[in-house]
């Protein structure tokens, strides 16, 4: 059985640790490797590779840095398919959409290749007679990654190149389920000509993210994952004077208005719903639709869609959801559907059965579609992270924003509509860090900075772009003064420069 190695200090370094975990390909529910998890003293490798690099990493000026990411954006283009095959025999999510997967991620690199003019700073000339005043961003040191199972390369994508681009070092901790991208990613690093250290690998779980919340030497936490955990990294890691973003889970809203085209807002909603089988932060699950004319025609023509979703291994070509990542989420997924029924919701479709072959040893389950979802529900309030979505009726755009900001995630909104002045107030008035007027997922793009609001994210900062540069550096501002004779004698008051 193979077994994963970690990646220390610009290669792959087996593992002696005891403790391994099972990956598993879930369109087949067979073991095909290993992940051990890191032994202390590997933990702690890792971060003296890393605070080692980091002196000549930093000195390193800012275009060497960019050529280097440039030439990791054409190896990772050209190794695309590789990459995003290694994803969906981790993940199960369909090859097309692994492939999105690492556009995305590539997109970050692709922005951090104009890292020199990124980091250009303010300069005022004159701030006072004679004096000149700049302000210049500094690299914080070794960071930290700890990423999530649904996106393994996106996700640390989104935050490694802005990170080493600033001039830091890194360290990942992928998610013990996907880790492969992760090591791929480190070799396509090495072979773009990363020095050694700069960017490190090390597989593991609770023991060894604690291990590196607590060290010393690590000065900034980028986290991406459930909100439990995701709380209890920044209250720890900021506890230890860190830097931390660390971003929750979701549950996303898409509101259609009546005036609305409900074909265009149903085929929205099938990509956002079930698309990567509801595994998306970003997935659309509770769709909210005002007035039952609304709600009655778009139950059917979600209705009709469903039937013609293909499920299957994420390899096979047409199909277009493949399984869920382990048989425990997908039997946590299977019992949010009779948790619905049993509150008493429609289900107007169940995944649970005519789907294929329920007796295959695949984590898969077909898609589900709840009408009459109401206040109160489990199936509205918690996040089920599957191919389940519930339809809310409300019958106005007060109410409905009212729903949406009484939720106490906050990642992404929508509404569909071809009214400019509903989506205005729409998106002044929604309590949510990502939102799309006739966009299903809005996901930012690399220049813009992807994050939630309320418990979607612990922190101040949202991951790449201009917030992702700020989180990785820190600033200094400099004033300067070159006078020719000696100044006025002493002065005690607050100096004021004029
Ligand atoms: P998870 O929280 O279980 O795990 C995420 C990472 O944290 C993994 O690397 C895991 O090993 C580690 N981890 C797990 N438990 C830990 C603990 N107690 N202490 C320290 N580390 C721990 O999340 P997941 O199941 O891998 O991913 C799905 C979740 O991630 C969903 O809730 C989803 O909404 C969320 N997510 C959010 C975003 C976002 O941008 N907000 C993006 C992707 C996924």
């Amino acid at each position: 059985m193979k077994r994963i190695p970690h990646f220390i200090g610009g290669s792959a370094a087996d593992s002696t640790a005891d403790k391994v975990l099972a990956v598993m390909n879930p369109a087949t529910g067979e073991q095909t490797a290993s992940v051990p998890v890191a032994t202390p003293e590997e933990i702690e490798s890792a971060v003296s590779a890393a605070r080692n690099a980091f002196p000549a990493w930093s000195e390193t000026t800012p275009i060497k840095r960019a050529r280097i990411m440039f030439r990791f954006r054409e190896l990772l283009e050209a190794n695309q398919e590789t990459l995003a095959r290694l994803i969906t025999s981790e993940h199960g999510k369909v090859l097309s959409d692994a492939m999105g997967e690492v556009t995305r991620g590539l997109e970050v690199v692709e922005y951090v290749t104009g890292i020199p003019h990124i980091l250009t700073g303010l300069a005022s000339e004159n701030v006072g007679t004679g004096v000149d005043s700049y302000g210049l961003r500094y690299p914080l040191g070794v960071c930290a990654g700890i990423s999530p199972f649904n996106f393994p390369a996106m996700v640390p994508m989104w935050m490694f190149p802005v990170a080493i681009a600033c001039g830091n070092t890194f360290i990942l901790k992928p998610s013990e389920k996907t880790p492969s991208a992760a090591l791929y990613i480190a070799e396509l690093l090495a072979q773009a000509g990363l020095p050694a250290g700069v960017f490190n690998v090390v597989h593991g779980d609770k023991s060894c993210v604690d291990q590196l919340l607590d060290h010393p030497d690590v000065k900034a936490v980028s986290f991406v994952g459930s909100t439990p955990v995701a709380e209890y990294i920044y209250a720890r890691a900021s506890g230890n004077g860190k830097r931390v973003q660390a971003l929750g889970g979701a549950k996303n809203h898409m509101v259609i208005m009546p005036g609305a085209d409900i074909d265009e807002a149903a085929d929205a909603l099938m990509g956002a719903a079930y698309g990567s089988a509801g595994e998306r932060c970003m997935a659309v699950s509770v769709a909210v639709a005002v007035g039952d004319q609304v709600a009655d025609t778009l139950v059917a023509a979600l209705k009709s869609r469903i039937k013609d979703l293909k499920i299957g291994p994420g390899i096979q070509a047409d199909a277009d959801m493949g399984p869920l990542i382990s048989r425990q989420h997908r039997d946590k997924v299977t019992s949010y559907v009779g948790i619905g029924q049993s509150e008493g919701a429609d289900l107007v479709v169940d995944g649970r059965s005519g789907f294929g072959d329920e007796t295959q040893s695949g984590y898969f389950l077909g898609p589900s579609l709840f009408d009459g979802v109401s206040d109160g529900m489990r199936i509205l309030n918690e996040e089920i992270f599957g191919p389940v979505l519930g339809i809310v009726r409300r019958s106005s755009l007060d109410e409905a924003l009212d729903l949406i900001n009484a939720h106490e995630y906050g990642n992404g909104a929508v509404i569909y509509t071809p009214d400019g002045e509903e989506a205005r107030r729409f998106t002044r008035e929604v309590a949510a860090g990502m939102v799309g007027v006739n966009v299903p997922i809005p996901v930012p793009v690399a220049y813009h900075s992807f994050g939630g609001w309320k418990r979607s994210l612990f922190g101040d900062h949202h991951m790449h772009g201009a917030e992702g540069v700020r989180f990785y550096t820190r600033l200094k501002t400099i004033s300067t003064r070159w006078p020719k004779s000696r100044s006025a004698a002493s002065q005690y008051a607050m100096p004021t420069l004029e």
